[in-house]
């Protein structure tokens, strides 16, 4: 299939070279397809993915169709195969796709024009992955070595999987960390106030309560108590260390109000690298390379 659906399927070799693509982009570097046109399908909520993927879209000349899920024939019973299919019969040169079932792609393997995923059930969310890749290779660049420290509901996480797989596969040292209920084994555990001294990048994540089956076992309060960066945890991080979260923040909850966009938060920087990222994957299929 062509497009990017998981960072499992790309070499850390093309991983660096759309990073640095998106930095010439970032740059100023301009590239137009102004005969093409991409539709956003978001079958979950979404600002950022679904926006940046947009912003990208208009920063390439490329229209955009904004599918809307409760409009369309999907309310009629149609799949998402049926639905793809005919963006590609009305010669749609690519969709954007978020969907709340893991793999919803591997049911879309006739489907000749690109896909990108913008995210998948607990899965996978490879361009945010990219862009918190981007963005940690701006600020350091490299990745071998560093130390990353993913705090949160680790296991309801499609950010937390997609980044502990390309992290360790970029040479990072990678820790999760957070409430031992969200704690899947997915790396090396570590206690959340010993990793605050000790990483080069903490990634605070959000409660996935819409995704969770049970009751969280801690009140809000008490996760912000045990598991929050607040002001006075971020005293005792290292000196260039940086804070990084996908967003939305909840503030109070997982990040104090003042630490969200304190010196050492690259949150906002996310966002924006977001788009250079979503501009460089796009460009790269359509030039026939994803
Ligand atoms: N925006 C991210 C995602 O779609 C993180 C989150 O929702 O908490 O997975």
């Amino acid at each position: 299939m062509r497009g990017l659906l998981t960072l499992k399927d790309l070499s850390c070799d093309k991983i660096i070279e759309l990073i640095k693509y998106a930095i010439k982009l970032k740059k100023g570097f301009r590239i137009s397809y102004p005969d093409k046109k991409i539709a956003t399908l978001f079958f979950e909520n979404s600002t950022r993915t679904q926006y940046s993927f947009q912003c990208a879209l208009m920063n390439l000349g490329i229209k955009v169709i904004d599918f809307d899920t409760q409009l369309s024939s999907i309310a009629k019973g149609e799949s998402l195969y049926d639905t793809v299919r005919t963006f590609e019969a009305l010669g749609v040169d690519g969709v954007v796709i978020r969907h709340s079932k893991d793999r919803y792609f591997d049911e879309l393997e006739n489907i000749k024009i690109p896909i990108f995923n913008g995210g998948d059930g607990k899965a996978n969310h490879p361009t945010q992955s990219l862009l918190d890749l981007m963005t940690i290779y701006e600020e350091f660049g490299k990745f071998d070595g560093l130390k990353c420290c993913i705090v949160g509901d680790i296991s309801h996480s499609r950010v937390a999987h997609t980044n502990i797989e390309v992290m360790q596969r970029l040479g990072m040292d990678v820790y999760i960390s957070g409430p031992e209920e969200f704690n899947d084994n997915s790396a090396k555990w570590i206690p959340f106030d010993d990793a605050i001294s000790q990483m080069d990048v903490i990634m605070l994540l959000r409660v996935q309560f819409e995704r969770h089956k049970e009751k969280m076992k801690m009140s809000v309060e008490e996760y912000h108590e045990k598991y929050g960066m607040t002001s006075k945890r971020v005293e005792k991080m290292k000196e260039n260390a940086i804070i990084m979260h996908p967003a939305p923040i909840n503030r109070g909850v997982e990040i104090a109000d003042e630490v969200a966009e304190c010196e050492k938060s690259r949150i906002y920087k996310q966002m924006t690298n977001g788009v250079y990222i979503r501009m460089a994957v796009i460009s790269d299929a359509l030039d026939g390379n994803l």
